[in-house]
């Protein structure tokens, strides 16, 4: 049973990866936990529907700003976590105005909710690696410039500088994590890896046969999405705010990560299982990345745990399991 600590926490995106991850945590931290939630016409609750009973679903929108403000005012919350976000890079090219309009624009509504709302609350930007873009040093720190590459990474930096302004401006404990790519068996199907491991499971099961992919030479530093939200609250439970970069240190290319999904499942000849399309190549990407995250570690004591071979176990393992057990064998 969790010690109650009578704190209420206030996150968007609860019904995204990171959000039902960061949701479980903090109710066994014994926290009160409030998720925004939007409307969409088909409910999208599939990652948090066994936390259903003891989590808070409050009405809003990023898009909306008296919506955010009144979310605000009725959770009264400790600490806000801002996680929602149009967060796919692909889309950030076809979806350009709404990427801004969410990503950027957005985190800006929810911290003048905040601010006029809940100004003592603590408030958590999920920034990303992306605004390193085209990078400018390697490793990448809290100190390196950012370059962004993509309509997303564009709005990532708006809503980074945004947080940023607010505790500077107002005094306002708020706090940037600036997060390298991290995945899970609840990553969207869109993003590389989960494609790669939803693939691969549907190969082995003699569902498909090739993975259409964009590229296999771009490299990220891939870590285990509850490690990352681990540090999303112990970046707002420091004594003082501030910009931490979380991160494994380590990088791997696309291809590495298709020949280890494919070797989980012992097939050998990866290389006729896959095919580039340029459909799912971008019209410009990021070529590497790869974090130092030597702040939070010294300042938090936090470390990304999980190393690529054991994050690819997991996903694949994951993957043939729900393929196994259930009918869902369209592909996404
Ligand atoms: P997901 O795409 O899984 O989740 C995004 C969430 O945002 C969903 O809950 C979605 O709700 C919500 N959302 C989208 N648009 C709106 C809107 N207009 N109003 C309210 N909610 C909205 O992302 P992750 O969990 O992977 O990532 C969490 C955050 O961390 C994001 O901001 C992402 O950009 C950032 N980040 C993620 C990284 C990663 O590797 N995962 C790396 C660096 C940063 P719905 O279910 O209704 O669509
Ligand atoms: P991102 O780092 O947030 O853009 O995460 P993604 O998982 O979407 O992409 C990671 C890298 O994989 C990028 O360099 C993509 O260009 C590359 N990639 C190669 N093929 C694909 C593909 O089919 N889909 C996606 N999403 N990415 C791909």
């Amino acid at each position: 049973m969790a010690d109650s600590t009578g704190k209420r926490a206030l996150i968007t995106g609860v019904t995204g990866q990171d959000g039902s991850f960061l949701a479980e945590q903090l109710l066994a931290k014994g926290y009160e936990v409030y998720g925004l939630i939007r409307r969409l016409s088909t409910p999208n609750t599939r990652n948090i529907s066994h936390l259903l009973d003891r989590i808070h679903l409050v009405d809003g929108d990023l898009l909306d700003q008296a919506s955010l403000q009144t979310a605000v005012q009725a959770v009264e919350p400790d600490e806000v976590y801002n996680l929602a976000a149009q967060s796919f890079v692909g889309v950030s090219f076809t979806q350009p105005v709404v990427t801004a309009e969410v990503t950027a624009v957005g985190a800006l509504r929810l911290l003048e909710a905040v601010r006029t709302g809940a100004e003592d609350a603590h408030f958590f930007q999920a920034s990303s690696s992306e605004m390193f873009g085209k990078v400018q040093e390697s490793p990448q720190n809290e100190d390196t410039p950012f370059y962004p590459r993509s309509p997303y990474g564009v709005a990532k930096v708006y809503a980074y500088w945004a947080c940023v302004n607010y505790r500077e401006s107002y005094g306002m404990y708020a706090s940037n994590g600036v997060l390298f790519n991290h995945e899970s068996e609840r990553r969207g199907h869109e993003f590389v890896t989960r494609k790669i491991t939803d693939g691969v499971a549907r190969i082995k099961l003699g569902l498909a046969k090739k993975i259409a992919l964009g590229t296999l030479e771009t490299r990220r530093d891939w870590g285990y999405a509850p490690e990352y939200t681990d540090l999303m609250w112990r970046i707002l439970n420091a004594p003082t705010p501030g910009d931490y970069v979380g991160a494994t240190g380590e990088t791997h290319s696309v291809e590495e990560f298709v020949r280890l999904a494919f070797e989980r499942v012992g097939i050998t000849d990866w290389k006729s299982c896959v095919e580039l399309d340029p459909r799912f190549a971008r019209p410009a990407d990021v070529d590497h990345l790869c974090g130092d995250a030597r702040r939070a570690n010294e300042k938090l004591g936090w470390t990304a745990k999980t190393r690529l071979p054991e994050l690819v176990r997991i996903m694949v393992d994951r993957d043939l399991e729900l393929l196994g057990t259930s009918p869902r064998t369209h592909s996404n």
